[in-house]
């Protein structure tokens, strides 16, 4: 064995020691609330998959005639000749849908950042992030090569005390500068203050980007999001999110002007750069978006904020580090926040052992010594999928003392 590969066993080992050690596991059904693994038949509270899309038969029939109607690749780039329709007809749904002028679609999420972020900024601008955003919003930021600054999680003041100082290089200097954060945070559920922070980055003139990757779907008359919730679609100038969570399918975008979008797809490598998504892709997300706005997405919606609910409540079971658990859910992300990374896992497998899938979230996802059980719960999850899971934590904690 050569030296490199020794040094990879020996990083590999410690990530072990350290209870942070992660493998794949390999589902062997649809995504939906019941997942078989391992020969294992598991509730599922794990998924992103709010309004239980992701298994629709409309969306399924959706992807079915893009294949019939479009072939199954997509050939080249967006630029190239890869612009097919169905991408074009995803772009129109989300316009509306967000209340934007132009949509541009990426291949994932992760790619909207990428593209978006470093196109808009330079070594010169300043990027100011809340201190829990996405992975992807942080790469993004690095790549850009702009001064980065963070704001304590939520903090307005923290914000505001920044702005300060990134005023005297806007107007001395000619600095852009963009705040980002998300609407509803990935792993602790909480949301942003959007209003304020609209009000600070106006006050300041910075741009604003928001993340709608966890509320696209769950909240607005629409259920677009937060952004149209709080009536301020006007007034976020970076819109993004992912299809590949309440929509149901996969890829990403960013919804804003027609100036920035045509400026995104002039500039955003990952956009130039990579081959379209295929035609099935955009044509279920499309369809994802289509059912959101239906009776039934309307349907769907009320019932997941029911669930979550219910699992806000079942949560209250556990000890936690953060204590009791406030009353009323604020998304269908209900953070079971244990600490301990080997605590975190013993947990997650003794309710695995119980016929229960909430998966141990660890460094690097979040920060160290704040592991926890990630519990989403879905439209599709029956009252007593969460009786369950309440029993089954009755168990562990009794068992226990
Ligand atoms: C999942 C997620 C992304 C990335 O979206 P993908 O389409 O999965 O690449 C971006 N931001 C947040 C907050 C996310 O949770």
């Amino acid at each position: 064995m050569n030296g490199w590969e020794l040094h990879l066993r020996s990083v590999l080992k410690d990530i072990e020691a350290a209870g942070l050690h992660r493998r794949l596991r390999e589902i062997d059904s649809p995504q939906d609330t019941r997942i078989r693994f391992e020969g294992w038949e598991l509730i599922n509270f794990s998924s992103n998959d709010y309004l239980g899309l992701a298994n629709h038969p409309v969306l399924k029939e959706a992807a079915v005639q893009a294949v019939r109607d479009y072939g199954a690749g997509a050939g080249a780039s967006r630029l190239i000749c890869g612009s097919l329709k169905p991408s074009h007809e995803l772009e129109e749904a989300l316009t509306a849908f967000k209340g934007a002028e132009a949509c541009l679609t990426f291949s994932t999420g992760y790619a909207a950042a990428l593209g978006a972020i470093p196109a808009l900024l330079g070594k010169e601008d300043v990027i100011v992030l809340d201190k829990r955003v996405h992975a992807c919003i942080v790469d993004a930021a690095r790549l850009s090569g702009a001064r980065l600054r963070v704001f304590k999680h939520n903090d307005l003041d923290d914000l505001e005390h920044i702005l300060q100082w990134t005023r005297s290089r806007i107007t001395e200097h000619g600095s852009r500068c963009l705040v980002v954060t998300e609407s509803v945070f990935s792993m602790d559920g909480d949301l942003a203050p959007l209003r304020e922070i609209v009000e600070l980055k106006d006050r300041y003139g910075a741009w604003l980007m928001v993340d709608e990757a966890h509320a696209t779907g769950l909240f607005g008359e629409r259920r677009s999001g937060l952004i149209e919730h709080l009536g301020l679609s006007g007034r976020v100038e970076i819109q993004m999110g992912t299809l590949g969570k309440a929509v149901g399918a996969a890829g990403g975008f960013i919804c804003g002007s027609r100036t920035l979008i045509d400026f995104l797809v002039n500039s955003a490598r990952s956009f130039i750069f990579s081959t379209a998504p295929v035609p099935a892709s955009a044509a279920t997300a499309a369809a994802g978006v289509g059912l959101i706005q239906s009776a039934e997405g309307v349907e769907r919606c009320r019932r997941v904020w029911e669930r979550a609910a219910q699992a806000q409540r079942v949560g209250g079971i556990l000890p936690l580090k953060t204590g009791p658990l406030t009353t009323a859910a604020s998304s269908p992300i209900i953070p079971l926040i244990i600490g301990d990374e080997q605590e975190a896992v013993r947990l997650a497998e003794a309710l695995r052992a119980r016929g229960l899938f909430i998966p141990a979230i660890r460094y690097p996802t979040v920060a160290r010594g704040s592991a926890r059980l990630r519990m989403t719960v879905t439209a599709d999850h029956a009252r007593e999928d969460l009786d369950q899971l309440a029993s089954a934590l009755q168990e562990i904690v009794n068992h226990k003392s």
